[in-house]
């Protein structure tokens, strides 16, 4: 076996990580190892959505006929694919004001499974588990980054992809660096995540307890109230019906939270108590949840830069986001996509040598960054239009073309043009070297 032309880790081992390192075991001459912080990879019991854009790109990477098997409602249009906006928010029956129409599809999983498909993919031998990143060091003319993991052992690699998450510890220290060697200090307030000001519910409703003709089990639903919305979409192949709802106080966006972020259960009677007095069908909805987890919705104010020298970050690391467009993990899948001849990170990875690392790094964000900040923003304009609180209010008229368009990313531009993009710009700064 020739010596790797460089060693790639990725540390975190959730979507984002996973996906990248599929991407990359499939280039011998590129060393890869994850290193996650837990005892093995773990996804929530929850549903994901993806778009048509997302599910070409598990296609290239030969994950095609496993995700198919998961999959609720393929991109082919067989099963309803819009979305019922709906105005919900009154004891009486309420009405649907708009129906997007999604051509491309929106495609529904169960989480864990979703997971699972990368994790069978993963070759033996590159996971590493209880491998908590603390720190790292990447020193001028060094070749080498040092990692400093918390159970006290130490690794070195050529190029450190961070994917550990909105809380990240990569992007921590990344800030940290740049923010001391250029003397902003206001890069520090990059590092944590700030609260949308929106609490969410969620939970999983067997399709059995709820009537056979209940809207959200044939169609995505998105019921709307003021600062509030519920919406639902079943997966694992339609037996199982997944309800995320929101309450929002728009004024407190961008403030720290203080309680408990992630997933703790709370009573059924704080769910139904904040959506007491909807239409029969949400109240219907929801009363099925008889456990549900409660989360503060935080998402990162952009980000000017995703890489520094040899450090990349991806997935919620550099772009978490507010939920509102379905498109956080979609967003962190692009940013590995692969094709036949590899695409944006993985792509530019293949084409570079351990000396050009930094350009590609540098091209993978020129083509990155700009899109998906532009998601991160119109994901939380999106919430705020659900909640009747953009500048559109309760305008219907107007209200659902606006909703539609904010979702003209996932058509445009097409992840193929801008592979070829990033590779162009690798290369001119590969020539200028
Ligand atoms: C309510 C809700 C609904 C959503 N619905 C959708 C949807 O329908 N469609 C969609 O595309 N997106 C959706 N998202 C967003 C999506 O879930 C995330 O964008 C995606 O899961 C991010 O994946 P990631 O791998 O970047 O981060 P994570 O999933 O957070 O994974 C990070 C991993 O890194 C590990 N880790 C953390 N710190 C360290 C460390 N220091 N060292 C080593 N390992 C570490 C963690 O244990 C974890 O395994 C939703 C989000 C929410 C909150």
């Amino acid at each position: 076996m020739p010596a790797p032309k460089f060693r790639v880790a990725i540390c975190g081992g959730g979507i984002s990580g996973l996906c990248l390192a599929v991407a990359l075991s499939r280039y011998p001459n590129i060393q890869v190892d994850v290193y996650e912080a837990t005892d093995r990879f773990k996804e929530i019991g929850a549903g994901v959505m993806i778009w048509a854009r997302t599910w070409k790109i598990l296609e290239q990477l030969g994950l095609g006929p496993a995700f198919s098997r998961i999959a609720h409602a393929p991109p082919d249009g067989s099963i309803g694919t819009g979305f019922d906006f709906r105005r919900s928010d009154q004891p009486q029956e309420g009405f649907t004001y708009h129906v997007v129409k999604m051509s491309y599809g929106c495609i529904r999983f169960y989480r864990v499974d979703f997971l699972d498909v990368f994790v069978d993919a993963l070759p033996s031998g590159v996971a590493h588990f209880g491998m908590r990143l603390v720190s790292y060091s990447q020193k001028a003319g060094a070749n080498e980054i040092l990692l400093e993991f918390s159970n006290g052992t130490t690794g070195t690699c050529d190029l450190l992809a961070g994917c550990d998450g909105i809380k990240s510890s990569t992007r921590a220290r990344l800030f940290k660096e740049a923010a001391e060697r250029s003397g902003d200090v206001t890069l520090l307030k990059f590092i944590d995540p700030v609260w949308t000001g929106t609490i969410a519910y969620r939970g999983l409703i067997p399709v059995e307890r709820l009537p056979p003709s209940h809207r959200s089990i044939a169609n995505p639903m998105m019921y709307c109230g003021k600062s509030k919305h519920v919406v639902s979409y079943s997966i694992s192949r339609g037996d199982v019906v997944n309800v995320v709802t929101f309450a929002s106080e728009p004024e407190s966006e961008g403030s720290p939270y203080s309680e408990d972020t992630g997933g703790t259960h709370c009573p059924q009677k704080e769910l139904l108590d904040c959506y007491a007095g909807w239409e029969p069908e949400v109240e219907q909805l929801l009363s099925q949840i008889e456990k549900p987890t409660k989360w503060a919705i935080h998402h990162l104010k952009p980000l000017p830069f995703f890489v520094d020298g040899k450090v990349a970050l991806l997935g919620d690391a550099c772009h978490a986001m507010a939920p509102h467009e379905g498109a956080g993990a979609g967003q962190a899948i692009e940013t590995n996509h692969e094709r036949k001849d590899a695409f944006i990170l993985a792509a530019l990875l293949e084409h570079a040598t351990h000396e050009t690392i930094p350009f590609a790094l540098e091209a993978y964000q020129h083509v990155r960054l700009p899109f998906a900040n532009h998601v991160l923003k119109g994901s939380y304009g999106s919430g705020l239009m659900y909640e009747f609180n953009s500048e559109y209010g309760e305008d219907y008229k107007n209200l659902g073309p606006v909703i539609e368009k904010q979702w003209d990313w996932v058509e445009e531009p097409d992840p193929e043009k801008e592979r070829l993009r990033a590779l162009q710009y690798f290369k001119k700064l590969a020539s200028r070297s």
